[in-house]
């Protein structure tokens, strides 16, 4: 298959105004025209089955969010300093989603600017300046952010006051060595910043660990790192903004198969499944004092629109029970991989909650040498297929299968053939 060539002068045309910084998907890279569901279609008028995109939560171009969207638009679209019951009645129908103790929420439009007002909260009720995050891990692109976010790569220097620690690798270490080695990290970690007179502020993580590789369990593993930072005076944020709002199936949000108490929690990207929009929930505790000296004010975050976005995108997640779809077809999705593995001793290892699976390739199961290349050929061969996935962890190697959360028991069955098919020439 070869890229066409209006395809090639749109790709000349994107790297002349859009610059160097601007990447594209495959070695043939899509160009899409039309969403629907879990489809999603290009110029040429194929379709490919999404089992990537996790924006689109409750499906590309859900009426119903379509539906709020436009209504409000028409209506008004102004920002949060006049009163209106659509921003109160989001936040209510939001926060009742979480444990009790969660019971305020403040609005941004992208995880970044969640992740970094957090950062500033944590720092004012703490009085300390330290942060502690995952070795691989993406929390966003403002500057704060940037600092803890190694998988950024040679293109950040992470802050003097910035401690990383492994993320739990399930398939390197025992179900019993996980419970305890990432408390203990994050306490060497919190005794490292003190060494060099940093007072901890905030440890934070995605509580599904995409970008280091996908890790879901066991379930538990983060709570002695939790109690740790606790210990020493920081707070928890809990980065929800890939794991949230259902996709793990078990329960609403990553942290609370963890049975933990975040201090903060931040979410994005399902949030308006496309309208940007994101936020913070946190223990009203925990911004008391900021909240009237910080001078608040975020133009478009938390706007009439978004506002209507974000509650068809909850309404939709009750009604149509994706939240027990995710669990119920994810279970299908890695009975179905594990299986494949039997055959395929490629496939190290499968793992995930609900609709967050990985699957980490290797050369040779036994040694668990990571096979880079192959998982490139795998996400390359499965575009092909016309199945959409990509590929994260520190070595490159684990597919990363994340779809909308409609995603059916027959999708997750194309998803499995297409894979079996490619792994017969990949
Ligand atoms: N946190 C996590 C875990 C993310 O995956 C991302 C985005 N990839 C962000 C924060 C930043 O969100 P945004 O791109 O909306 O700024």
């Amino acid at each position: 298959e070869r890229l066409g060539e209006a395809d090639k002068a749109l790709i000349a045309r994107r790297e002349k105004v859009l610059g160097p910084a601007y990447r594209l998907f495959y070695e043939e890279p899509l160009h899409l025209v039309r969403g629907e569901g879990v489809f999603l279609h290009d110029a040429s008028g194929e379709k490919y089955l999404d089992a990537y995109n996790n924006v689109a939560s409750v499906g590309h171009c859900h009426p119903r969010v379509v539906e709020a969207i436009t209504a409000q638009t028409a209506v008004l679209n102004t920002h949060t300093r006049y009163l209106h019951e659509g921003i109160v009645d989001y936040a209510e129908t939001l926060t009742a989603t979480f444990p009790d103790a969660l019971s305020q929420a403040m609005f941004t439009c992208t995880g970044s600017e969640a992740n970094d007002l957090a950062v500033r909260i944590a720092r004012f009720v703490t009085g300390g300046t330290g942060i502690i995050a995952t070795d691989l891990a993406y929390h966003g692109l403002t500057n704060a952010v940037a600092e803890f976010s190694p998988s950024l790569g040679e293109s950040v220097t992470l802050g003097p006051h910035v401690r990383t620690v492994p993320a739990p690798d399930s398939y390197r270490y025992s179900p019993e060595e996980m419970m305890e080695k990432f408390g203990r990290d994050v306490e060497a970690a919190i005794a490292d910043l003190k060494r060099h007179g940093i007072r901890p502020a905030m440890l934070i993580t995605d509580t599904i660990f995409s970008s280091d590789g996908i890790f879901a369990g066991p379930k538990g593993f983060l709570k002695p790192a939790v109690d740790a930072i606790h210990a020493a005076g920081g707070l928890f944020v809990a980065d929800e903004v890939q794991p949230g709002f259902g996709r793990t199936g078990e329960a609403m949000w990553g942290f609370e198969r963890h049975g933990v108490a975040p201090d903060m929690v931040t979410i994005g990207k399902p949030m308006g499944n496309g309208y940007p929009m994101a936020g913070i929930v946190l223990r009203p505790e925990v911004i008391a004092e900021f909240g009237p000296r910080a001078r608040y004010f975020n133009t478009f975050g938390g706007n009439p629109v978004a506002a209507a976005a974000g509650k068809a995108v909850l309404d939709t997640i009750r009604i149509e029970g994706l939240q027990q779809n995710a669990l119920e077809v994810g279970n299908h999705l890695m009975e179905g991989l594990t299986t494949l593995a039997r055959s395929h001793p490629t496939i190290g290892d499968v793992r995930g909650a609900g609709l967050f699976v990985g699957v980490e390739i290797v050369s040779d199961p036994a040694t668990k040498r990571a096979d880079a290349a192959l998982t490139t050929r795998i996400v390359n061969g499965l575009r092909r297929r016309r199945v959409l996935i990509s590929a994260s962890g520190p070595r490159a190697n684990v597919l990363k299968i994340r779809p909308p959360l409609v995603f059916s028991r027959e999708n997750a069955d194309m998803l499995l053939e297409a894979l079996e098919d490619v792994l017969k020439t990949a």
